[in-house]
């Protein structure tokens, strides 16, 4: 009998270590306007409130509405002190402002403003206002380094096409820290994998139908970011019966209206994809189709308002369309 207590404790450890391994946890909170949603296998029980710390501890940096955030501050005064978090955030969405030749910017916030996206009260300006806005527009005037940030007069910048897929890669090294291998992050509209599920089958995610209430189908993610921009995030209907969305084309200041009405782009750095995803629904199918065939360093679903879906190669077997939906699926060929 004696012998058998330890073999009994040993039995018991290795069924407990195994469970908290297998047991699915969550975390879920609210945090730049939206709700953010984790689950996740090992490390510790209550990850929420550090998530949730870090989460709001980067939206007091970048808010545009938060009176003392930097960027409101940057924003407000034309010139601001930055944190290094900041100072890299805004350095690398500016690169990719230039790489995507201006359908990201990240000063087109005056547009996103007058349309009254900021505060909900939606309004469409007139052309006059509009015109005045577009030249306050360029990412190309704004300068950063040593620390600081500035804008010529009537500049602003707003980082939120960006912000939530480098919270994302954020979130997602913190679990890593403390011990979790397996987690899926749900950012509304960006979704971050770590690792893959406990069965070592990937994670798979569900693509939003940007026309309906359904999913347009599911594809595996691991180790990777899944960033969808659509126009029925936050939208309104105008007198005229027009939709107007919260993503705005940077060389009109209307939003943009290219054909495309979702994109979602997988790869490794969450603010890339983040970034691209709005990027290309500014850039719209031919001109997204060609940025992707001059790098291929990420693949993409494009969802057109005439019903296609169009992917990546990289993704033919892996992206599953839902059954029974009315869109036709084409693969993008390689030239
Ligand atoms: P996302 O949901 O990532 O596509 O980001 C959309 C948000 O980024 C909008 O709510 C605006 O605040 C801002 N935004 C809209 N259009 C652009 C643009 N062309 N470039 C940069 N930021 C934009
Ligand atoms: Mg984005």
């Amino acid at each position: 009998m004696k012998k058998l207590i330890p073999a009994v404790l040993l039995l018991a450890l290795v069924l407990t270590s195994c469970s908290s391994l297998r047991a699915e946890k969550t975390a879920d909170f609210f945090a730049m306007d939206t709700y953010m949603s984790v689950k996740y296998y090992g490390g510790p029980d209550g990850e929420s409130e550090k998530l949730e710390t870090a989460a709001a501890e980067l939206e007091k940096k970048l808010s545009v509405t938060k009176e003392d955030s930097e960027i409101a501050r940057l924003n407000r005064d034309g010139r601001a002190k930055l944190s290094g978090e900041t100072e890299k955030l805004l350095t690398g969405a500016l690169d990719l402002c230039r790489e995507t030749e201006g359908a990201l910017d990240v000063t087109v916030y005056p547009a996103v403003r007058a349309w009254g996206f900021t505060t909900g009260e939606h309004r469409v300006p007139d052309k006059d206002e509009i015109d005045g806005i577009v030249g306050k527009i360029g990412y190309g005037n704004v300068t950063v380094g040593g620390g600081e940030a500035a804008l010529p007069d009537g500049y602003m910048v707003d980082l939120g096409a960006v912000a939530k897929g480098y919270l994302g890669d954020k979130l997602a090294e913190i679990l890593k820290e403390d011990g979790v291998t397996s987690a899926l992050l749900d950012l509304g509209g960006n979704i971050r994998a770590v690792g893959e599920k406990p069965d070592g089958s990937p994670w798979r995610i569900a693509v939003r139908d940007p026309a309906g209430d359904g999913v347009i189908g599911t594809l595996p993610l691991r180790d990777e970011t899944a960033a969808t921009s659509g126009g029925y995030e936050r939208y309104f209907v105008d007198e005229d019966g027009e939709i107007r969305w919260h993503i705005i084309d940077p060389a009109t200041g209307y939003p943009a209206k290219a054909g495309l009405i979702s994109v979602t782009v997988i790869g490794k750095d969450g603010l890339r994809c983040d970034g691209l995803s709005t990027a290309l629904f500014v850039m719209g199918r031919e001109k997204s189709v060609s940025f992707w065939r001059e790098r291929r360093d990420f693949e993409m679903i494009l969802v057109t308002d005439d019903g296609k879906i169009l992917i990546s190669p990289g993704l033919s077997g892996m992206f599953e369309p839902e059954k029974g939906s009315s869109y036709s699926v084409e693969v993008i060929g390689n030239d």
